[in-house]
């Protein structure tokens, strides 16, 4: 089976993308499923279906197939693998006892998704740089990564002004567009360390912003990097995409609707945001906007 991977830095739009990603056939978006034993399991949260996940007609035949496994011990795994001072650890590509039972466990997961959904394309939105290299090296997995990134000042306003409640059941902190943009630093900054360590042919950067403006050759990208056939069926036209019930997890609650689905530019940030903020997130994140292609000075466009 084939994993998608989103990389990158929340609030970067993955919730969107992993669900124009997942509309064709054969393909199925399962949202972040590094969340999947803590918070998803423990808090039995809504799967984007609207049902708590024990209870989703997907996500219930999943769990129903990993019965043997202890819930516990595989959140305890998880959390000592994916905790931050592990990074680097992961990004050299070390190994150790708990990170190999924890990438067996999931590697499991993946494979009742697969015979559950019948889908042999998974897009997992996880983001996280540390998951990533779990997926890297996951029995029976063919793994390929796309860093997601989006204008920093985009993020920012993002993080600092939209409030939902996340898959732990509490809201989503809000952070400040200083506290927001290093954050952001870090983690495509990590992203990028995965990237390079993939490979050219199984890792891609896409901007949000190029994915907002034309979505379809958007995914045909993905698609080609992940040597599968023009995924261009699910598009009813450039933008508009005919998506099925979502059942992703965690993720921005908003992205749940299925049927048509259309991909515009998002514009609120420009007329939105403060100019201290989008100074702050600007020179925060001043030694990527070069590299990323954004301008300095965010009007400009
Ligand atoms: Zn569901």
């Amino acid at each position: 089976m084939r994993v998608i991977y989103l990389l990158g830095r929340g609030r970067s739009g993955s919730t969107i993308v992993g669900k124009v990603l997942g509309a064709p056939d054969g393909w199925f978006s399962a949202g972040e499923v590094r969340t999947l034993w803590d918070p998803v399991l423990v808090q039995d949260s809504p799967c984007a279906c609207g049902e708590p996940v024990s209870r989703c007609p997907v996500w219930s035949r999943v769990l129903a197939r990993l019965e043997d496994l202890d819930r516990g011990r595989v959140a305890r795994w998880q959390h000592e693998v994916l905790g931050e001072s592990r990074l680097p650890r992961l990004l050299k590509g070390g190994s150790w006892p708990a990170l190999e039972r924890y990438r067996e466990a999931m590697a499991r997961v993946y494979a009742a998704i697969t015979e559950v959904t019948g889908c042999e394309t998974i897009v997992d939105t996880s983001k996280r740089p540390s998951y990533a290299m779990v997926v890297r090296g996951m029995p029976g997995v063919d793994p390929y990564f796309v860093h997601l990134v989006r204008d920093p000042r985009a993020s920012a306003y993002s993080w600092r002004a939209r409030r939902y409640t996340g898959a732990a059941g509490a809201p989503v902190r809000t952070r400040g567009a200083l506290d927001a943009t290093l954050r952001w630093d870090l983690l495509n900054l990590g992203s990028e360390t995965v990237l390079h360590r993939a490979g050219t042919d199984r890792g891609m950067r896409l901007r949000y912003e190029d994915f907002a403006a034309a979505p379809r050759a958007a995914v045909d990208a993905v698609a080609a990097l992940a040597g599968t056939p023009p995924t261009g069926s699910a598009f009813l036209d450039d933008r508009t995409v005919q998506v099925p019930a979502s059942h992703a997890i965690a993720g921005n609650p908003s992205g749940r609707a299925a049927g048509r689905v259309t991909v515009r530019p998002d514009g609120e940030w420009r007329a939105s945001q403060r100019p201290l903020d989008r100074w702050l997130a600007s020179a925060a994140a001043l030694p990527f906007l070069r590299r990323y292609g954004y301008p300095l000075r965010s009007a400009d466009r």
